[in-house]
């Protein structure tokens, strides 16, 4: 990715304010997260009363202080209520835990297909500590290990060593898993020097002979250089959230493909080149963004065929362990429908990193998607990946982009929504 679309000039005092509310809400949490830490210590009818308070969180901080001492001591008077909250706690531990993660969602929850699989944690307030669990197949540490595996490899920018070896990798992957590996390939000019590089967009395609089709998409190749890096901006860019996250994301939903229950054919879409784009002295940048997507894009419509895509998802910067995910504006605008299923799903998979608020308009590869293929896609993005604005932490396109500031439960959870709006696709 791409940057913050030209139009929104005023979001971009937004997205500082998002980033100051986030590292505010960072802060908030650390303390209740300590708070609910000192809790565990405190008679049991207490935790049950802060698990059962948890709404009230934005109180909770300075008004507990006061009242600990106080149910201190009232509760260790309560001659009974640990044997009470011992039994409270099976049901609590193994079930419903969709109004845990709900985040206020209530019982809906629990009519799904497909219901949360978050458990709490044994032992602490499940309201406060609950752990994820994807859907099988769908397993986050593997999904970590894909991210490792890719950035281990290093750079992977368009044309590169690093490119190729990802290529092999990503190929051998997905013809074990049974998918049918396409590829599309052509040449650019090198922003630094003209000289021809190629460009090869991947294509795993899912039941290929179906003709009614969706997209999932994300770009591949890493920007060459840690542009924004405060210290070494010409240092080595892995891209672990940029780039590696949602290839991460497609390798492990790739486990999920062949024994899917769908009325679609699937193609994910690895586009090459969405950010061979250097800074130039001057701070302008030098090259194209979404070099493969175009491409793509303009081959569906000078190359008509009888199998079409009737919408799609992009997936950029989906790993970071601190998620949240708003509705991006340019898909929520030309693809509305798809982008209120996608949050309707996240929110009853009780899923809360998914904010069904419209916060940052973002230039990315579903642009040419939209402009030039009229296909209906969204850009599934968290933009708020802290950045040198964030002042005490930066790694959107800086060295700090690496696989621990990212976590395999964030990637299973957006890969989670996403195989349910495939179940979920009409014929
Ligand atoms: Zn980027």
């Amino acid at each position: 990715m791409r940057q913050e679309a030209a139009f929104s000039v005023s979001r971009i005092g937004d997205a500082a304010l998002v980033q100051k509310q986030k590292a505010l809400r960072t802060d908030f949490d650390r303390s209740l997260a300590m708070l609910s830490a000192s809790v565990t210590h405190l008679p049991p009818c207490f935790q049950r009363w802060f698990a059962s308070k948890s709404p009230l969180s934005n109180l909770a901080s300075p008004l507990s202080i006061l009242i600990i001492p106080f149910f201190a001591v009232a509760c260790s008077l309560h001659a009974g209520c640990s044997r009470q909250i011992a039994n409270d706690r099976v049901p609590e531990a193994s079930g419903n835990a969709g109004d845990v993660a709900g985040n206020g969602t209530g019982s809906g929850d629990r009519t799904l297909a497909s219901p949360l699989t978050t458990v709490a944690v044994s032992g602490t307030p499940s309201a406060v500590a609950a752990k994820w669990v994807p859907p099988a197949p769908l397993d986050s540490a593997r999904a970590f290990g894909y991210l490792q595996q890719l950035c281990k490899i290093g750079s992977r920018t368009t044309g590169t060593a690093g490119m190729l070896a990802q290529q092999k990798l990503l190929q051998e992957h997905f013809e074990k898993l049974g998918g049918t590996v396409v590829w599309q390939a052509f040449t650019h000019k090198h922003p630094l020097n003209n000289a021809p590089v190629e460009v090869k967009n991947m294509i795993v395609q899912w039941r290929p002979e179906v003709k009614e089709r969706v997209l999932l998409c994300s770009h591949y190749d890493t920007r060459p250089l840690p542009d924004r890096d405060p210290k070494n901006p010409k240092g080595l860019f892995v891209g672990a959230n940029d780039g590696g996250s949602s290839t991460a994301l497609l390798m492990e939903l790739g486990h999920a493909m062949p024994n899917l229950k769908t009325n679609v054919g699937v193609d994910f879409v690895f586009f090459d080149a969405e950010e061979l784009v250097y800074t130039a002295p001057n701070g302008s940048s030098l090259g194209d963004f979404f070099i493969g997507s175009t491409y793509f894009a303009q081959r569906l419509v000078d190359e008509p065929s009888d199998r079409v895509y009737r919408s799609g998802i992009l997936m950029d910067m989906i790993g970071d362990k601190d998620l949240q995910i708003y509705w991006e504006e340019v898909g929520f605008q030309n693809a509305p429908a798809v982008a209120r299923e996608v949050w309707e799903i996240a929110k009853q998979l009780g899923i809360k990193e998914f904010v069904p608020k419209v916060v940052h308009s973002v230039r990315d590869d579903h642009l040419p998607l939209i402009q030039i293929a009229r296909i209906p896609v969204i850009d599934i993005i968290d933009f708020d990946y802290p950045t040198v604005a964030s002042r005490t932490r930066s790694y959107w396109h800086t060295m700090a982009d690496t696989p621990d500031k990212c976590s395999g439960d964030s990637i299973t959870k957006v890969a989670t929504v996403v195989m349910e709006w495939l179940k979920r696709q009409p014929k």
